[in-house]
């Protein structure tokens, strides 16, 4: 308790002060016997209606919010366990986190960019697994509240933090590079994701150079070549910068990429160490090869060797949802991307289904991209527009946008009979009778379209 007081600067208002926790929890479902149970208002729950039934559950003490602090002090809960009450315990729980960072104190790399953060977190976690003891970032816990949840998992013995950083608005990465001293920052890329939070993309970029601005001159950024807002960014950063690309000159490189048995190949360059290996990335889209560069860059920066990045990279397994291929009974093809949408993601995903087709047929089943705010209309328009430019030969979209998808390509020269506007369960009947041999179906939209039960029944089917 006293290392709880110091780092949140709490008040304890019941208890001796010399209280021990086993763990630090935010909810009443997964908290342990002895665990310190930190009340947050979230959107759906308010932590502090738990407070009774924490302590009965044998919490070993609770922090609450000020603004709650009045409320939840009923005589009822009363006598039972220890609490400090602090300005803010969203706050509160990232300067506990920061406090276990700095106590364990692993070499911590720090992940953002519009698309392909988690692919590059669980990259770089198998890289570095190959040398050291990690601990990444699980799912998505990138925000205020994961961030920090992921850093008190840290142990004595971690030697290395890989962790995703998600932003709404900003200030937020910014707040997130604080709690974790990151010693190297990446960007990966600037696209326009989470809008509404930050107007547009210039807005993004800004929100995405805090984590570069957070570094010292002893940290490094590691920075995408190929993308110019993020080049633009690492101008100002303080320490080191290593840059990748595929593009780009850079010093870390891929060089011949190709495709060969359902996997990425290409050959890694590392210029510093003037090092090349070829790697067989277990991936589909190109683009994970960008991924699989900032991860490289990371494993680098701890020293590892190519082999060891190479052994790394081939271990890593693609997560599902993300561009994930499944050949079906059917004789089609589904390229899976259902995981998340945004504008850059469908380019690249379209990218990926133009190459992966061949000469075969090319149809896409996707919903709508959310977070968009007003850009939304022109957003969706524009990725009909890409759809029809890439070779989709048809094009079935559902959604609150999928009129503006539809009008895109049909701008872009698409015929009205190879498009569809319905909800997924008509799309679904439509679908599967047209659907031949040799066809490549890529399934995408934002995760709150659940499109994945398309792809359940695509599956399915035949
Ligand atoms: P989120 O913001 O939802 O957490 P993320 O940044 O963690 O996303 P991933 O989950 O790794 O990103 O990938 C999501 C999707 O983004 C992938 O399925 C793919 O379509 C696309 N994507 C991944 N990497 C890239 C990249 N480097 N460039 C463009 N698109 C990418
Ligand atoms: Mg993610």
């Amino acid at each position: 308790m006293s290392d709880v007081i110091a780092a949140t600067g709490g008040e304890l208002v019941q208890g001796k002060g010399n209280e021990m926790f086993e763990n630090i929890s935010i909810d009443s479902r997964t908290l342990g016997k002895g665990d310190l149970f930190v009340a947050i208002q979230g959107q759906q729950h308010d932590g502090h209606d738990f407070i009774d039934r924490v302590l009965a559950q044998g919490a070993g003490g609770v922090m609450i919010d000020q603004a709650h602090a009045s409320r939840i002090n009923t005589p009822r809960a009363t006598g039972r366990g220890a609490r400090v009450v602090v300005k803010d315990t969203v706050v509160a729980l990232g300067d506990l986190a920061r406090h276990r960072r700095r106590s364990v104190n692993p070499r911590v790399a720090a992940i953002t960019g519009t698309n392909g953060k988690t692919s590059t977190k669980e990259m770089a976690a198998m890289v570095c697994g190959r040398r050291y003891r990690v601990l990444a970032t699980t799912g998505n816990f990138n925000n205020e509240i994961g961030l920090p949840l992921t850093l008190l998992r840290l142990e004595k013995g971690h030697q290395v933090a890989i962790l995703e950083m998600g932003m709404n608005a900003p200030g937020e990465i910014g707040r997130l590079a604080k709690i974790c001293e990151p010693d190297m920052g990446v960007v990966l890329n600037v696209g326009a994701g989470h809008l509404e939070g930050v107007e547009n993309i210039d807005g993004v970029a800004r929100a995405k150079a805090e984590l570069l601005e957070a570094l010292t001159d002893k940290d490094t950024a590691i920075v995408n070549a190929d993308d110019m807002r993020v080049m633009k960014m690492a101008q100002k950063v303080r320490g080191r910068v290593v840059t990748y690309g595929m593009r780009q000159k850079a010093d870390i490189t891929a060089a011949s990429v190709r495709r060969q048995d359902g996997r990425v190949c290409f050959d890694l360059c590392l210029s510093a160490t003037d090092e090349q290996v070829a790697v067989a990335l277990p991936a589909s889209g190109t683009f994970m090869v960008s991924n699989a560069l900032a991860a490289a860059a990371i494993g680098a920066g701890l020293g590892l060797s190519a082999p060891e990045i190479k052994a790394g990279l081939e271990n890593f397994s693609p997560v599902p949802g993300r561009m994930t291929i499944t050949q079906t009974r059917a004789g089609f093809t589904l390229v899976d991307d259902t995981y998340n949408a945004n504008p850059e993601s469908m380019k690249a995903a379209l990218a990926g289904l133009r190459e992966l087709k061949g000469a075969g047929r090319g149809i896409l089943i996707m919903g709508d991209m959310f977070e968009l705010g007003d850009h939304a209309p022109v957003m969706h328009g524009k990725t009909g527009v890409m759809a029809a430019e890439s070779g989709v030969d048809r094009l079935y979209v559902t959604g609150e946008f999928a009129e503006a998808v539809a009008g895109g390509a049909a701008a872009a020269g698409m015929t009205p009979e190879k498009i569809m506007i319905e909800s997924k369960e008509t799309i679904i009947e439509a679908v599967c009778p047209v659907l031949e041999p040799g066809d490549w179906v890529l399934v995408k939209g934002s995760r709150g379209m659940r499109m994945e039960t398309v792809v359940q029944a695509l599956s399915a089917y035949g």
